[in-house]
């Protein structure tokens, strides 16, 4: 609505909130926020480790703990945080309450540990800004259909932040970490990554897929489809200036909103990869469906998938999981032995999976090539290769990962010189 007051969530990740002198820091931001005339919202993740931390207590009990106990345990790191800092806020003579996310509430499915939202009612969470009381809202968390606690995967207080500011109607999702921005690569590997200051939902949604955790992947598809503006900044170092037009950070807008359009946009990386080589299967129709099918009904998430056929009559199939779906994959695979009638099974989980992004791909050729032909000169072996309309992936052996990156980043021109 024009002339009304500007209403700005603002999230705040592991390390921004990371001991209570970053807590204050924090407080002192979204005071200097509320000061500029902005209504604020609130959504902090937990401090940095204690995720982690929880998580080591549910496996130190059991590996096949009860996802619902696991929820209601790791959600509590969100749940101290948002208590300091509504007190910390609360010192500094800003009125501040916190919630948890079955206050709000933040309704989920029932998928314990990776929960998926539903619906947000921001009605209270309304009130409590009108009456001038900054909402401090536990990420990460929401509640069931049966009324018991859920989180949303990890990284997903982003999810919480956009679900949020799509609930409340704001005008922006400010997402503070620890780095200023989103660059063409991670900027902790690759010193020369540029600042960009957009980025296409789409861009941004692939980049996060392939492994670019600065936004959770599902954060970046519900802004998309909410419309919600989300930028990107540093909880840090103070940027230019926290007023409107001058945005210190980087925006993920529509890809309309670009005016530079480039080939590359940006380059990922995922250590979180496994691969999986289905050796000698005597070639017949059906092979495919009797590997895959088995694969998908243990739950399986499968992604790069390559077949080689060799001359005396058998094939070989190669594909790529997650590193925590391998051990499932193998005693699936182990289990069809007999039907599929392989000789042999090998793994591998010391590999990484290497993607370049960017919808230029669309209408010009020669995106892969480069790559092929800049890891050959580096002699990287490609060992699975797969693409997308605005995307290429390559799986290489895991030592090669900074520097094939690298290489890459200087190959499609992205080097901050
Ligand atoms: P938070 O705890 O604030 O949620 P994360 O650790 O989840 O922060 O995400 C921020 C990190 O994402 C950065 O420290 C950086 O190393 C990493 N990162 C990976 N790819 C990129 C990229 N393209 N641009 C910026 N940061 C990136
Ligand atoms: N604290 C949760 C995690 O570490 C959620 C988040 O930080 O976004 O995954
Ligand atoms: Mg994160």
């Amino acid at each position: 609505m024009p002339g009304s007051v500007p209403r700005i969530v603002m999230k705040f990740g592991g390390t921004s909130v990371g001991d209570i002198e970053r807590i204050k820091a924090v407080a002192e931001r979204v005071k200097k926020q509320k000061d500029a005339g902005c209504d604020v919202l609130v959504v902090v993740s937990a401090m940095a480790g204690e995720t982690n931390k929880l998580v080591g207590y549910c496996d130190a009990l059991s590996d096949l703990h009860d996802a619902r106990e696991y929820d209601s345990i790791v959600a509590t790191g969100e749940q101290v945080t948002s208590g300091l800092l509504a007190i910390a806020l609360q010192k500094l003579g800003v009125p501040a309450r916190s919630w948890a996310g079955w206050q709000v509430p933040i309704r989920t499915d029932s998928a314990h540990g990776k929960a998926s939202l539903d619906t947000i009612d921001g009605a209270h969470l309304l009130g409590c800004m009108a009456e001038g009381v900054v909402p401090v809202v536990a990420g990460f968390q929401g509640v069931g259909p049966d009324g018991r606690v859920t989180t949303l995967g990890r990284g997903g207080s982003d999810t919480s932040a956009v679900a949020l500011a799509a609930a409340i109607k704001a005008d922006r999702c400010d997402i503070y970490t620890d780095v200023d921005g989103i660059y063409t690569t991670d900027p902790r590997i690759v010193s020369k990554a540029r600042k960009l200051e957009k980025i296409t939902y789409e861009e941004m949604l692939e980049l996060a897929s392939v492994g670019a955790k600065v936004l959770q992947t599902r954060s970046v598809g519900l802004a998309m489809r909410q419309g919600v503006r989300v930028q990107v900044l540093s909880s840090f170092v103070d940027g230019p200036a926290l007023v409107e037009g001058k945005l210190p950070g980087s925006l993920v807008v529509d890809e309309d909103e670009i005016v530079e359009k480039k080939l590359v946009t940006g380059i990922a990386y995922s250590r979180d990869e496994a691969k999986l080589s289905v050796r000698r299967i005597p070639d017949r129709p059906g092979i495919a469906a009797a590997i895959f099918g088995p694969l998908s009904e243990a739950n399986v998430n499968v992604d790069m998938i390559v077949q080689s056929t060799g001359a005396d009559g058998t094939t070989n199939m190669t594909f790529t999981t997650s590193k925590t779906d391998l051990p499932r994959a193998i005693s699936t695979l182990e289990s069809v032995r007999d039907a599929v009638q392989y000789e042999e099974l090998a793994t591998d989980d010391d590999v990484v999976k290497i993607s370049v992004v960017g919808t230029g791909m669309r209408s010009h050729a020669g995106v892969a090539s480069t790559m092929f032909r800049t890891l050959s000169e580096r002699s990287i072996n490609i060992q699975v290769i797969s693409t997308s309309e605005i995307k290429v992936s390559v799986l290489v052996a895991a030592e090669y990962a900074e520097l094939a990156v690298r290489a890459l980043h200087t190959a499609y021109g992205l080097d901050n010189v």
